[in-house]
């Protein structure tokens, strides 16, 4: 039993890790500034919600821990980190910058950052038909936008903590993880857990807009393949930037037309080529994370997805039910 950290423990992916890193019998300490409390279940032995932009605040819930799982980070799909990019870098490189001085003062054992497939430049994404993108192929530099820079920046500094301080570190770069009990809603989901719901809130038969022309592509990573790799990534010897995602490229109407078959409706598609849409073309490549790590996704798109779309569904129900018992005020009155 080890005594585990993950912060960002109350979002998409720290609270699936805390789970499976909890009921394998660590002790963990969730942190977050908030909790979707999308999971329902206990899955930590602690949970704090904390905003680990303050200095203080890391120094408290890193004492006594052997293990940091860093997954805190203001983010969102690609609506969300096109339009903001202070408050990203600002609160990102805070929350980064305490994590790692705390965790270096209260002599973590070992702490993994999580990064992003964001950190790839903008000139290897322009293609639909884009070749996987290797770890090597983060420099020269030109990440996809502030948010990216951010994160190659924190991989810089993780790498000077451990060159200057012995701090042993890792460092995943997430590809487009996705999966049930994660943000629908809101502004801040990505495109699986948006196409979801926007085809689980329209009636059948109607259609759904999609963002861009729908010829950009992606390549999708299951929620359980990412905890299992992340673990895998933690427990490994290899300390340098390793892909966790899939190579498994799909054009998002290809994504928007499995979600549509998944929900057994009749829509059709119209397109917003004025909404965002991020890089044209955007694969991982496995060579590296196979050969060091041993692992690779195992869930196939479809499956994952109709998981996905199922919790999806179901919340998107809830939400109109709340709504009907308790229907929104159209123009509240003001109070002063
Ligand atoms: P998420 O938004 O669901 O989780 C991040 C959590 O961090 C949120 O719950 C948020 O409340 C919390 N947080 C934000 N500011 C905080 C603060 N000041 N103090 C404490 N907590 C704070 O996102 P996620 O998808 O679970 O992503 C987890 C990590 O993986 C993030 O670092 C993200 O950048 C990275 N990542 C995710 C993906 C993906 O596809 N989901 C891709 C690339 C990188």
């Amino acid at each position: 039993m080890e005594r585990i950290l993950v912060t960002g423990g109350g979002g998409f992916i720290g609270s699936h890790l805390a789970r499976h890193l909890y009921l394998q019998g660590n002790f963990v300490r969730a942190v977050d500034v908030k909790f979707d409390d999308y999971i329902e279940e206990d899955y930590c032995n602690e949970k704090l919600e904390m905003d680990l932009r303050i200095r203080d605040n890391c120094l408290a819930v890193t004492e006594g821990i052997d293990k940091v799982y860093n997954l805190a980070a203001n983010m969102g799909g690609i609506g969300f980190i096109t339009e903001v990019g202070a408050e990203v870098m600002h609160d990102n490189i805070l929350i980064n910058t305490h994590m790692l001085e705390a965790s270096r003062q209260n002599k973590v054992k070992r702490y993994l950052f999580s990064s992003s497939a964001c950190t790839y430049p903008t000139y290897r994404q322009t293609d639909p038909n884009v070749k996987g993108l290797k770890e090597e192929d983060a420099y020269p530099a030109d990440p996809d936008n502030f948010y990216g820079w951010e994160k190659l920046f924190t991989e810089k500094m993780c790498e000077a903590y451990q060159r200057d301080h012995g701090l042993d570190v890792r460092i995943v770069r997430y590809h487009n993880v996705y999966g049930p009990e994660g943000t629908y809603k809101g502004g801040r989901e990505k495109s699986p857990a948006a196409l979801c719901r926007k085809v689980a809130e329209t009636q059948n038969p109607g259609a759904i807009t999609i963002w861009g022309d729908g010829k950009q592509t992606r390549s999708y990573c299951y929620i359980d393949d990412a905890v299992i790799g992340t673990v895998m990534v933690m427990e490994s010897d290899y300390d340098k930037p390793v892909n966790i995602g899939s190579d498994r490229l799909v054009t998002i109407d290809e994504l928007a037309d499995m979600i549509i078959k998944i929900s057994g409706k009749h829509l059709t598609k119209k397109y917003d080529l004025k909404a965002p849409q991020g890089v044209r073309g955007r694969n991982a490549d496995l060579t590296l994370v196979r050969k060091k790590i041993g692992w690779q996704p195992k869930v196939r798109l479809e499956q994952g997805l109709e998981k996905t779309y199922n919790w999806i569904e179901t919340k998107v129900n809830e939400d109109r039910e709340s709504l009907t018992e308790f229907p929104e005020i159209e123009h509240p009155a003001k109070l002063d």
